[in-house]
């Protein structure tokens, strides 16, 4: 069902979706985040009229901070709020795409859409992506159907929980694994494979104001040959939180396990995820540190920094 009457606003933060590079350049030499969002809906014909746009940031997503993510929040907020707007757009770059998803999905959980989209190719591609996802992310934020963070690629409709960056190259690059895709696009309608999660939003007041505030949590991850140091490291700059990034089902080095429990004991929280593409951890009895479910390494850091600011807000 289409929801004509509401305007839908877009917002642009960077990304591969406005890349550009030289004529006749090598088109994987290109550089993201060059136009403007108003440019990248120029570029897409037949788009329903009254479309809002805003550039609230223009970053190469691999760059992404936690700045731009609460401008983001408050943006969408802002725009949601209006009983004018039905849906809200974000370009964004496909590198960092699900982390911001997750964290506005964490923040906000929107009653209406808030879909995101990017491009595998740069906006001067000879065939680029972008413009047909743009047309598909902004049929979505109409439909009366969508809500909640969604994102949209290649026609695919994902949940920010599940969603990863699985090719690095492929267009088709984005999965959402076991769990599979909430939906599909075709012709600007949507047809939902699963229904669409409700969730209960955190907020955005009690974030502190200030990024540089929120508790510093780091990635580490067990590989063959790991030792404690990097951990002990951690622990000597004050980071707040380690998500340790374990083999299978999340286990870790016995070196850095030590170095973690640790780490533990001086206050810093750590969980424990996996290195395993696809699939939720099984919690053990035995575990020392618990563990992140079917969140990514990323994602259980988002959480986590949550989880920190929440227990101290
Ligand atoms: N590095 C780019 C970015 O994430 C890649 C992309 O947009 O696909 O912004």
């Amino acid at each position: 069902m289409q929801n004509v009457n509401s305007t839908v606003v877009v917002l642009g933060t960077g990304g591969t979706i406005a890349g550009t590079s030289p004529p006749g350049a090598d088109e994987r030499n290109y550089r993201a985040a060059q136009l403007s969002v108003a440019a990248l809906l120029e570029a897409v014909p037949g788009l329903p009229a009254g479309l809002v746009c805003e550039q609230v940031a223009q970053v190469d997503s691999k760059d992404m901070g936690h700045a731009v993510w609460l401008q983001l929040a408050q943006r969408v907020s802002v725009h949601l709020a209006s009983s004018q707007v039905g849906g809200v757009v974000v370009t964004h770059g496909t590198d960092t795409l699900e982390e911001t998803a997750f964290f506005l999905q964490r923040v906000l959980a929107p009653a209406k859409p808030v879909v995101f989209t990017a491009a595998m190719r740069p906006a001067t591609a000879a065939e680029p992506d972008g413009p047909g996802n743009l047309r598909d992310a902004v049929a979505l934020a109409a439909d009366a159907s969508a809500h909640g963070v969604l994102v949209v690629m290649g026609g695919v409709v994902f949940g920010p929980r599940d969603v990863r960056k699985a090719h690095p190259t492929r267009l088709d690059a984005f999965s959402s694994g076991s769990a599979g895709p909430l939906g599909q696009l075709r012709d600007g309608k949507v047809s939902w494979r699963r229904e669409v999660p409700r969730e209960v939003a955190l907020g955005l007041d009690w974030l502190p104001a200030n990024p540089s505030d929120w508790p510093r949590v780091d990635l580490v991850v067990s590989h063959a040959g790991v030792d404690g140091a990097l951990v002990d490291a951690l622990c000597g700059i004050g980071t707040r939180g380690i998500v340790a990034v374990g083999t299978g089902n999340g286990t870790l080095h016995e070196a850095l396990e030590a170095a973690l429990l640790r780490a533990q004991s001086k206050g810093v929280a750590v969980r424990r995820a996996t290195r395993c593409r696809d699939g939720a951890m099984v919690p053990r009895s035995s575990d020392p540190f618990p563990d992140v479910g079917d969140l990514t390494p990323a994602k259980a850091r988002i959480e986590l920094m949550l989880e920190l600011m929440r227990s101290t807000g």
